[in-house]
């Protein structure tokens, strides 16, 4: 089997098309093993799950129109039962996000609002190797639902009027399908050519419920085009990518202090680092302690 039709079985991806007219865009994408895997990760069940996957591909959907070389940091805050979600996400389809649930859950007022509750929903744009100024947008989130609410960002921070759907189907702690799709209108799309693809996004209402039944993201597109014409004009895969390290976690305890250190020393059980993207747990050695700890302590204090 030839990579091609690897990617064109069963794996993540996005798929990018804009109208034979030029004047709407779309994509369509696929993430239902990245979604297993964070969920495995973090080890996640039910809504958790759900709310994971639609943070982690509204970043895909951010980064999605980046330029190379940048990121998106998506930074959803709420008053509901997740208290944030963080996703980082790049233009190479490279992704990876954690979820805080809120402790006490009880506590929470009730109010009609979907299931982010109301809070914020920020994107950062920055740019890994320029010291450019990053560019961040900042949203109320309106309806509690990621789809509306990432609609109304695009609607509100760029002025680009967008249409976005998000969809986690999860049975037993198994991802059964989750896929999305953006659709924006350029300029120049005629009210006739939005008010289509706005009726096509209606019948698909239900779509949590429909896509375990599309087979791709190509297929998606279809559904959401019908007779307005379009061409693909890029297919990429998606992956989970964490970028932490040893290396990294070291210069960070370098950062703690020398009373932080000195008690991480006393304490007789061993020091763990738990990266909060992919929750690996990096286990500090005793050695490594008192490095960091010869190295922050000022000369001629050290009494041992
Ligand atoms: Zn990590």
């Amino acid at each position: 089997m030839s990579t091609d039709q690897k990617l064109a079985s069963n794996s993540d991806r996005w798929v990018k098309c804009i109208s034979t007219q030029g004047n709407i865009r779309g994509v369509a994408l696929f993430a239902k093993n990245l979604v297993q895997l964070q969920a495995d990760q973090h080890k996640l069940r039910g809504d958790s799950i759900s709310r994971l996957g639609e943070a982690l591909m509204g970043g895909l959907f951010l980064a999605s129109y980046c330029k190379k070389g940048e990121r998106i940091n998506l930074n959803i805050q709420s008053t509901g039962r997740y208290k944030q979600a963080l996703v980082d996400a790049y233009p190479d389809g490279s992704v990876r996000g954690f979820l805080v649930e809120r402790e006490s859950p009880e506590d929470l007022t009730q109010d009609d609002q979907g299931p982010w509750g109301s809070g914020t929903l920020s994107a950062l744009k920055t740019k890994d190797l320029d010291r450019e100024k990053p560019y961040i947008g900042t949203v109320p989130i309106l309806t509690g639902h990621l789809a509306k609410d990432l609609s109304f960002y695009w609607v509100q921070s760029e002025q680009i009027p967008t249409a976005v759907g998000l969809a986690v189907q999860v049975k037993n702690k198994q991802v059964v399908a989750a896929g999305g799709f953006l659709i924006q209108a350029l300029p120049g799309a005629s009210t006739d050519e939005i008010r289509g693809i706005e009726e096509h996004i209606r019948e698909l209402d239900s779509f949590t419920k429909q896509i375990s039944q599309i087979e791709n993201p190509t297929q998606l597109l279809s559904h959401l085009f019908q007779n307005t014409a379009f061409m693909v004009v890029e297919e990429k895969p998606i992956t989970f990518k964490c970028s932490c390290s040893w290396e990294k976690v070291r210069r960070a305890l370098g950062l703690v202090g020398a009373e932080e250190l000195a008690s991480m020393l006393a304490d007789p059980k061993i020091s763990v680092v738990r990266c909060d993207f992919c929750a690996h747990e990096y286990e500090i050695d005793r050695e490594t302690i008192r490095e960091l700890l010869e190295a922050v302590r000022p000369q001629g204090t050290d009494k041992t």
